[in-house]
């Protein structure tokens, strides 16, 4: 199959919406840029189509999508028995990066949510993502544009590195604004809990839902054969090809434990930089956990190029989005942590 690149210049805009429309329409798979990281998209409502999105990524049948709309209005039908607290919610925090689980409604065939009752539903920030939605006047289910297991992609070209020839189109946007995937809560259970940490934090979480919980996946190692409300948070995830270590210290510390390795790489912060005489990524100041967030998954693909056999990351704090990127970082490392 060739993959259709879809432009987004002021020329070519509504032409490519159109197009990635009319592709949804007919069951097809597009990738499409929002706020969090790429999507790979199909309709919701067609079972062939949701398929093909398992098929391109090599998913395990049974990690469910996430199911995005456009207005409030399309709620009704995807999710039933609807919580007043997921209105005071969505009025709160959409359109945005919070993934909210409710009960499926009848719209949604079961493969969406991996024959689970619930479904997830999101209403993107995204302009253009929210121009292709209307457009297909569908509700589209839609992973991260990667093959399973890799770092999810903030850019078309790591879409296209993944997923080229198997997918039908990818809209060319630019880089991902927040640069990891969606807050994930469920409101199927009392209290609710945060089963995957993103941009809206916990505290935010707070100002509607005071008694939010975080899932204990978020920051632990499931045990195996373990039942695990968010299916996705069991997988090893988010990895470099290469041997990847999360580690926690300060400065002095990590950047002579660096220098003290042989063939290994660091993806550090602006702080470590100067004292680092091992390769090298910086990714942002540990001082501002947002650009982190931006620019981890890009520091993970392309520390895979730096031709090393290990790769050291240096381990942000896990307040406000830092324990959205150390929830990533730690599945990156498959769990595996140096505390200095
Ligand atoms: P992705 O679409 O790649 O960002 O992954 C979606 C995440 O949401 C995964 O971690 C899924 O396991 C989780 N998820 C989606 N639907 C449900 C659901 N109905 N119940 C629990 N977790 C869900
Ligand atoms: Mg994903």
């Amino acid at each position: 199959m060739i993959t259709k690149r879809l432009e987004t210049g002021a020329d070519n805009y509504r032409k490519s919406v159109k197009t990635a429309a009319e592709i949804l329409k007919a069951g097809g798979t597009v990738a499409i840029p929002t706020e969090t990281v790429y999507g790979l998209a199909a309709s919701a409502l067609d079972e062939n189509a949701v398929k093909k999105i398992f098929e391109a990524k090599g998913r395990p049948q049974d990690n469910p999508l996430i199911v995005h709309i456009a207005d409030i209005s399309e709620l009704d039908g995807v999710a039933r028995e609807i919580p007043e607290a997921a209105y005071t919610a969505a009025e709160r925090f959409w359109p945005g990066p919070l993934t909210m689980i409710l009960r499926r409604g009848g719209k949604i065939p079961a493969c969406v949510s991996a024959g689970l009752d619930t479904v997830a539903v999101r209403m993107p920030s995204d302009s253009t993502a929210r121009d292709i939605i209307r457009e297909s006047g569908l509700p589209l289910a839609a992973p991260s544009a990667n093959t399973s297991g890799k770092p999810s992609p903030t850019s078309a070209r790591y879409v296209l590195d993944d997923l080229d020839g198997k997918i039908d189109a990818v809209v060319i946007g630019g880089e991902c604004s927040v640069g990891v995937e969606s807050t994930v809560i469920t409101l199927c259970t009392d209290p609710p809990r945060i089963l995957r940490p993103g941009a809206v934090t916990p505290e935010q979480l707070k100002t509607v839902f005071p008694d939010i919980k975080v899932d204990k996946a978020v920051l632990s190692e499931p045990t195996k054969g373990a039942k695990v409300a968010s299916p996705g948070m069991k997988y090893k995830h988010y990895a470099p090809k290469t041997e990847t270590y999360l580690v926690e210290g300060t400065t002095e510390k990590f950047t002579e434990f660096v220098n003290s390795k042989q063939n290994a790489a660091a993806i550090c912060f602006s702080e470590d930089s100067g004292r680092i005489k091992v390769k090298k990524l910086c990714y942002g100041t540990a001082e501002d956990e947002s650009t982190l967030a931006h620019e981890v998954f890009s520091a993970l693909r392309e520390a895979d190029g730096l031709g090393v056999s290990e790769i050291y990351v240096h381990a942000p704090s896990k307040t406000g989005v830092g324990l959205a990127v150390y929830n990533r970082l730690i599945r990156a490392a498959a769990f595996r942590v140096i505390k200095l």
